[in-house]
This record gives structure tokens, sequence and C-alpha cells, in this order.
């Protein structure tokens, strides 16, 4: 490694790791090199020159220096912490799923623009504690897209046809949903039905990929949230090949507060 052995990055903290007695692996999703985990030396010392800067979540200015097997991180400067949803344990709890999907998803000293900006919109979107879980659908939409993983939702997957607004088999095998025909051909055992809502919401999310939706503009499209939402989550999960870690932790908080 030449000269370049400090790196400056703005970063989101997505998780924190305990490590020997006072320091902690802290794993960030950096705007210029993507996933990235370093040590914070003495940072679960009194007086810690980090203070609160490592918290999960906080957007920061970070200075790292490259290790031999771990990097360290030497200075760290918040940007943004996100008080109002910091108040809130729901739109906590929503904040650390979304940190999870990205530490899933994300690549490791790869960068993504677009993930990183995601990530900070929806941040800031939680932070306004508005129409929440249509914001995190909206993410979780658009790490599939960023990820290559997105499946089709307008026409059939295998012959190309419209699909009729009614209720349609999913496969995740072939990569969207499936007309009628096609499912007894090419339906495998892995599909599950998915809405008409559902894909109200799906295909309304696909035509919006270019476009900027806006926390201030109205959305009369949020009112039927519960088919797209155990859509995505059944179909993050099988993407991810587990179940996600903070999902039990956000659904509990969500049933206490309904
Ligand atoms: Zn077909």
């Amino acid at each position: 490694m030449t000269g370049n052995r400090v790196y400056k990055t703005k970063a989101i903290v997505l998780k924190q790791m305990p490590i020997g007695e006072t320091n902690r692996i802290i794993t960030f999703y950096t705007r210029s090199f993507g996933k990235v985990a370093a040590v914070a030396r003495g940072v679960r010392r009194p007086g810690s020159k980090f203070g609160g800067s490592l918290e999960i979540l906080n957007h920061v200015q970070a200075s790292i220096a490259r290790g031999r097997s771990l990097d360290n991180v030497n200075e760290c400067v918040v940007i943004e912490s996100y008080q109002n949803l910091r108040k809130n344990l729901t739109a906590i709890a929503e904040g650390i799923y979304i940190a999870e999907l990205v530490d899933t998803f994300g690549e490791d000293r790869s960068p993504n623009f677009s993930l990183f900006d995601m990530l900070l919109e929806t941040l800031s979107n939680l932070d306004r504690l508005e129409h929440r879980e249509f914001w995190i659908l909206w993410f979780e939409f658009r790490l599939l897209h960023v990820s290559g993983f997105l499946p089709e939702f307008v026409s059939c997957v295998e012959c190309g046809n419209g699909l009729d607004r009614t209720d349609h088999v999913f496969d995740p095998i072939a990569g969207g949903v499936l007309c009628p025909d096609c499912v007894n051909n090419y339906g495998t055992d892995q599909s599950w039905n998915v809405s008409v809502s559902a894909l109200t919401v799906l295909r309304f999310f696909q035509r919006s990929l270019n476009l900027n939706l806006r926390s201030d503009s109205s959305d009369p499209y949020v009112d039927d949230l519960v088919d797209v939402k155990a859509f995505l989550r059944t179909y993050m999960r099988y993407i991810a090949e587990r179940d996600l870690k903070s999902t039990g932790f956000l659904d509990l908080v969500r049933f206490k507060e309904s």
C-alpha cells in the first residue's frame, strides 16, 4: 500500500460490536468505499475522543487508517444524528432495519453511490416521522433495483404478455410474475400468490424509479400497504437467504405502538 494510509469519507454507522475491553468494531456504509469495518479504540472509555459520534445511524465524516488486518477509526465528526428519529422507539427500530438491509446487501469495499444516497434520504424521511412505512417500502424496492434483484411486475416474466388487473403468482426463480398460462409450465414450488393490491404498489414503484419521490408531496397511493409489505418482506428474506435479525424487533415495537 502506498502513500494513502489514511482515507476520509462520508459514512453512515450501520452497526457496532464490542471488542476487547474498551474498543468497538464499527461497520460503516461509506460513500466512497462501500461497506467498511474499522476499530474504534478506546470508544467505550469514559471521555473517549469519539464521544457519541459513532452511534448507530449517525451520518458522519470519518477519517480511517488502513491497518494490517482491520482498519482503525482516527476521527469521526457527526454531520447529522437524526434526533427526531431517536426519540421514537419504532422509528429507531425502522432505522436499524434499514441499516441491517444495507449491511446485508452492501458490498465490502465497493462503492454504490445510489445506495448511499438512498440510505441518507431514507433516514431523513424517517426523521420527519411521517409516512414511515411507505418510505421503508420505497427503500426496499430501490434496494432490490440497485442490487440487481428487481423482479418483473408489469408483464409475464416468461411469455412477456401483459398481466390482467388481478391476483397473480410470483415465482422468485423465474424472476417475476407469471401469467395463468405460464404458471403450469414454469411455476416452481418456491412461488407464492401476490395480490392485485400489492401489484398496484409494486408497479407504481417500478414506474417511479427514475423519479424523486419526495416526503413533502402528497402521496395518495399509501392507503393500502399491507400486501406490498408482506410481499417485500418475503422476497427480501428469500434473497437474503435468512430472516433479518431486526425484523422481529421492528414487528414487536410496531405491534405495541398500534
Ligand atoms: Zn406468460
